[in-house]
């Protein structure tokens, strides 16, 4: 069962332990990190390892048919088709992605294949669901019928606008701490709705949307993925955790370097990061972007802060 306290464990809070939490240790982007965390809980108190808790619980997610913006339902491009993007990354420093993918439903469990079944990191396109396919996975008709209304919709203004907001944002990504205190992380989207054909985020990128250093920390983004892979987002957050700063700090800063190099007004992008030491840190260009996380068994939605 899921508690939402009014109290939230917010960074910085006595909630934050300065040692890591012996029952482990979860946050995941926006409200849908309720489902995820939940999922992910559970399968860490029966033994799983953090990778176990990201892949199924962003799993679970992907398949919800209501969100817009991750697997099945999620916003196609502007050609109709949808694509996915998602990666992985594991305690040892390995790492597995898929960008660019079609008709699969779980790329977060392609991506976690690619990285334990192959000697390499990112698979696209084609050759992602190829491979998906070689290893079991069936598949779908990602369009369901509310994403192609929204898209016929589009199209009679067609309107590019690249902007991430309130309407157009909504990756999932989920970095957990489990019993044995290994650190792992997951990130899956359908990208920007409407997107450009072939059109990747930061999501998929290893160091953009996710990065895991075992010893350190964990950092994922949500929103504008062009500015996240543009100054690498999620390594940065975690390479300021290594020389010393708080997840909170390093979230800011991270924020603030997007901010000064991209000075416009309507871009948006989350950071979301832990430490191995119980410690969780949030910060976003704008307000909305809001997380889960998960200690001693208890899922809290908290209000990211936020630069402007
Ligand atoms: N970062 C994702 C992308 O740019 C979108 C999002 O977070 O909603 O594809």
């Amino acid at each position: 069962m899921l508690h939402a306290f009014e109290h939230a464990a917010t960074p910085g809070s006595p909630l934050d332990s300065g040692t890591r939490f012996k029952e482990g240790h979860m946050l995941a982007t926006w409200n849908h990190g309720l489902v995820s965390n939940a999922e992910g809980w559970r399968l860490m108190q029966q033994g799983g390892t953090a990778l176990d808790a990201v892949v199924e619980g962003t799993a679970l997610v992907e398949s919800d048919p209501n969100g817009a913006s991750v697997g099945l339902g999620g916003r196609p491009d502007r050609s109709g088709k949808v694509t996915l993007d998602a990666c992985v990354m594991g305690p040892d420093g390995n790492a597995g992605g898929v960008c660019f993918m079609e008709d699969i439903e779980h790329p977060v469990k392609v991506a976690r294949a690619v990285m334990e079944e192959t000697p390499h990191v990112l698979l696209a396109g084609e050759g992602a669901r190829e491979f998906a396919i070689s290893r079991g996975f069936k598949t779908t008709n990602l369009l369901t019928e509310d994403s192609r209304k929204a898209w016929e919709d589009w199209k009679q203004s067609a309107e590019y606008k690249p902007i991430i907001n309130v309407e157009n944002h909504d990756t999932i990504g989920m970095i957990a701490q489990d019993l044995e205190g290994n650190l792992a992380g997951a990130c899956t989207t359908s990208g920007l709705a409407f997107k450009l054909r072939g059109r990747v985020g930061d999501s998929p990128i290893i160091g953009a949307g996710l990065f895991v250093d075992n010893e350190f920390g964990a950092c994922t983004a949500t929103g504008l993925g062009e500015a996240v892979m543009r100054t690498v987002g999620s390594f940065l957050v975690v390479e300021l955790i290594r020389q010393g700063q708080t997840p909170q700090e390093a979230c800011e800063e991270a924020v603030r370097r997007i901010a000064s190099a991209m000075p416009t007004d309507d871009l948006q992008v989350g950071y979301l990061a832990m430490d191995t030491r119980g410690n969780a840190g949030a910060f976003a260009i704008h307000p909305g972007f809001n997380y889960v996380r998960t200690i001693a068994g208890s899922a809290t939605l908290v209000d990211g802060t936020a630069l402007r």
